[in-house]
Parts: C-alpha cells; sequence; structure tokens
C-alpha cells in the first residue's frame, strides 16, 4: 500500500474526522500521478512528442517489476512520436487482451486558457489540462490498473497488452496504430481491443444517464457530380446549362434521404436514448425502434435532430461547388462533392448507384473523390457485453449499458479494418453539457476520474480473469 493512501486509510477509520477526508484506492492514487505526468508533458503536433510520455510510462512499469522485455517504446525512425507497448502474462487459456489509448494531444495556446493547458490543476472540483479528456485520463486509468493487477499478483488467463500510441489526433500521420499494425502486428494482436477513446459514460444535469459501449463507425466517402457544356457567349444563352442542370441534379438529392436500417447497435443506442430524452422524442424512439419503425416517427425524429437521423441511416450532403469560367461566358463545367457517411453495414457501391438513380441524369457524370474504407462493426459479444453489465451493476445500479456507433471516426476504425475487435469502453463519466475535448480549458470532474479508475481496474479484472 501506497503511504499516502495507508495515511487516508487510517484517518478515514477514526470516526471523529470528517467525511469529507479523501480516501483514494492505491489505482486512484496512481492514476491521479499518472495524470499529472502526463499532462504535464506536451504531445501535441507542434512542439510536443509522445515519446518522452511512452519513455516516462515505460519507467513506471519497468520500476514495478515489469521485465524489460515486455516493455517497448517503438515508432517511426525520425520520430519524436513513438509508441509504448507493453505485456503483463497471463496463463494463456484466452487469447490476449489489448488495452488502448493515445497519448497525441491536439495543440493547445497558453494564451486562449485561463489555466496552463500543459500541467495538471485541481480547481473546484474538476481537473484541468489538456488531454483531461481526450484521453489522458483514460490513459492514466489503464496505466493504472495495468500496474495495480501486476502488484496485487494477480495472473490473468490471458495476456494483457498495453498499447499508448501516437498519431491520432493528426490522421493520416500513421505513427501510431497503423504503424504498429504494419511493424509490430505480432506485438499487439489481441482476441479484441478494450478502446478507452470512444464510448463515454454520460451524467445529464447531475443524473448518470447511460454507460456506453462504442462498437461500430460510420464510413466516410466523397463523390464528385461533373456537368460539361460546349460554352459559348453568354449574349446567347440556351436554356440548359451545365450550372443549371447540376443544380437540380442537387435538389433532387436534398430531397432524398436514404432509407432507414437500424442495426443491434443502433436499435440499443435508440431505446436507451429514449430512458433520458423529453417524453415526445422519447415516445418516438420507442416507436422507431418497434420491430416495423414507425413512419411518422422517423420523420419527424430526423427533420428534428440530424443527430438521431444519422443514427437511422446513411447520410450524403454537398459540401463543395463550383461552375463557369467567366462573367460574360456560358460555362462549359460544374462541379460538386457530395460527401457521405455510410451506415457500416451498407457498400459504397450501393450508396453510389442509388445516388446515380436519384439524380436520374445521364448527362451528370459520378467519380469517386475519397474511396470508401470500410469498418465493419464489431458484433456486441456476449461476454465483453455481460462483463461491462457486471461491473457497472455493481458501480451505479440502474445505469443501463447502451451500444453506440460513432458518426466520425477513431483509431478503432483502423483496427476494426484490420481484423481486430474493437470496444470503445471509456470508465470515466462526462457531463453531456461540458464536453470540452479539443477545446479550452479542456477539463473533467475530478471524482468521476477517481471513481472511473477502481471502476476501470474492475472492468480490467472482469475481461482478463476468469470470476
Ligand atoms: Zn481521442
Amino acid at each position: 500500500m501506497r503511504l499516502s493512501s495507508l495515511i487516508g486509510a487510517l484517518l478515514a477509520s477514526a470516526a471523529a474526522l470528517p467525511a469529507q477526508s479523501p480516501v483514494r484506492s492505491n489505482v486512484q492514487v496512481t492514476a491521479r500521478e499518472v495524470l499529472a505526468e502526463l499532462i504535464g508533458i506536451n504531445t501535441d503536433h507542434d512542439s510536443g512528442s509522445t515519446t518522452v510520455a511512452a519513455q516516462a510510462v515505460a519507467k513506471r512499469l519497468l520500476a514495478a517489476g515489469i521485465p524489460a522485455a515486455d516493455v517497448h517504446v517503438i515508432g517511426p525512425a525520425n520520430s519524436k512520436n513513438h509508441n509504448l507497448v507493453a505485456r503483463l502474462h497471463g496463463t494463456g487459456v484466452r487469447k490476449p487482451l489489448l488495452l488502448l489509448a493515445h497519448l497525441d494531444v491536439v495543440t493547445a495556446r497558453p494564451s486562449d486558457w485561463t489555466l496552463p493547458p500543459y500541467a495538471l490543476t485541481e480547481k473546484d472540483g474538476f481537473l484541468y489540462g489538456r488531454g483531461t479528456s481526450d484521453i489522458k485520463n483514460g490513459a492514466a486509468v489503464l496505466v493504472a490498473a495495468f500496474l495495480q493487477m501486476k502488484r496485487d499478483g494477480i495472473t490473468p488467463d490471458r495476456d494483457v497488452i498495453l498499447a499508448l500510441t501516437a498519431g491520432e489526433e493528426s490522421n493520416p500521420d500513421y505513427s501510431g496504430v497503423e504503424w504498429l499494425l504494419a511493424n509490430h502486428r505480432d506485438l499487439i494482436d489481441a482476441e479484441w481491443c478494450w478502446n478507452v477513446d470512444g464510448g463515454d459514460p454520460l451524467i445529464l444535469k447531475g443524473k448518470r444517464i447511460m454507460r456506453t459501449v462504442q462498437a461500430s463507425e460510420k464510413v466516410y466517402a466523397s463523390y464528385q457530380l461533373e456537368v460539361t457544356g460546349a460554352g459559348g457567349h453568354s449574349s446567347l444563352p440556351p436554356r440548359d446549362n451545365p450550372i443549371y442542370r447540376l443544380s437540380k441534379a442537387l435538389v433532387r438529392l436534398q430531397a432524398f434521404d436514404f432509407p432507414v436500417a437500424l442495426s443491434p447497435v443502433t436499435r440499443g443506442a435508440l431505446a436507451g436514448a429514449a430512458n433520458f430524452e423529453p417524453a415526445a422524442i422519447a415516445a418516438d424512439l420507442r416507436l422507431v425502434v418497434a420491430t416495423k419503425p414507425d413512419a411518422a416517427a422517423v420523420k419527424r425524429l430526423s427533420a428534428g435532430s440530424p443527430f438521431y437521423n444519422a443514427q437511422m441511416r446513411t447520410t450524403c450532403v454537398t459540401t463543395l461547388l463550383e461552375g463557369g469560367h467567366a462573367e460574360n461566358a456560358l460555362p462549359q463545367r460544374a462541379r460538386a462533392t457530395v460527401n457521405c457517411r455510410i451506415l457500416p453495414e451498407e457498400s459504397s457501391d450501393y450508396v453510389l448507384e442509388t445516388l446515380r438513380k436519384v439524380v436520374a441524369d445521364s448527362q451528370v457524370k459520378f467519380s469517386v473523390v475519397s474511396p470508401a474504407t470500410p469498418s465493419p462493426p464489431s458484433p456486441l459479444r456476449p461476454d465483453v457485453m455481460q462483463a461491462v453489465e457486471r461491473v457497472t451493476k455493481a458501480f451505479w445500479p440502474g445505469v443501463p449499458v447502451v451500444p453506440q456507433m460513432e458518426t466520425g471516426a477513431t483509431d478503432g476504425a483502423v483496427l476494426r479494418n484490420a481484423g481486430l475487435l474493437t470496444y470503445g469502453i471509456s470508465s470515466i463519466f462526462l457531463d453531456r453539457d461540458d464536453i470540452r475535448a479539443h477545446g479550452r480549458d479542456e477539463r473533467i470532474i475530478a471524482k468521476e476520474f477517481d471513481s472511473g479508475a477502481d471502476y476501470g481496474y474492475a472492468l480490467l479484472k472482469a475481461f482478463a480473469t476468469k470470476n
């Protein structure tokens, strides 16, 4: 037991002391130390280095008795952004488990902040600093849980691999997960990956509303629509030209909605949201997840919320437009870029064919600008979901475990593409109305970080030992 927590425990046992004396578990103490150290190391892409942070963690692991052969600080040659990969050996009954968090952060300019971004500050019940919510908090919890398992002398029934990576916030940079997959897949190969950078448990107006598990992500793709014409003098215009023709095509796209297609993940997410949304929206959510989705409810929900609309269907939107070449000339060319976020179960060919049918004009030529990189959803494995349910129930009875599809993309997509099942499961509750990742004065609730450390360790034991 560490001295500070030993004193804390002794103080707590003295009945005369006030109840607010902070008593921290060993995992909490370590998590706080690691968080302070990581926040104090600048790991942004301008002047920072994830190598320095990886080395700091490596030093702790070695000091705790993890053999040097199981601790690696590695990355591309000539890069200041290396990764930490460490392994705690298990009995091998089950295949390894990979724990993942990124070490890099989005650049913070001290002049924009009211507190120093590259130092951990505790103030009014919050922990401030760049990376306190994305995702050095999660990295600190994983390190603390990994170390505690070693200190408690627990031999897991599978190898536990800890990977703290570079290059997540600056894609495409390829110094992090992509580099590890290409160069050291053997070091990180696992039955599945627990990614703490996704699937946040959420608080709304002071109440814990749900524990999400991120199991899939939408797929990104962009297409170009182009119309060409003969051009000519603008004083003798025919009724049609490429700009008008393209405009009509875009208006047709605007009016079109892809069909609703719910997966087990989005069905669970929408049903879970019905637990905390206002009554009218909750009623529509329940009608939408019914065996046969109610068309009127779908319409109301999509119209009222781009978020729920994006959960229910593939979306495509025109994002760029160009056309013509001179004020006094008929346009010879008009082009638009349409960006799509495709449900992971749908193919990009289907989406492109559908766009062609909706436009229904052979003079509008389609081409692919950014091809889709598929991101197959990770099936909701019963062993993972049951472990999360069990630990969540022990810590926060009544808080529902809800699957989630991300509408953006994270390192989870890279791993899923490489065939590694990945689940986003952060252990630290965030206030849904106070999300500050990438922003100024980034912060989290201090006591949620502490309880998240205990919960994270409990999750690790549930995932990696026989219960
Ligand atoms: Zn992140």
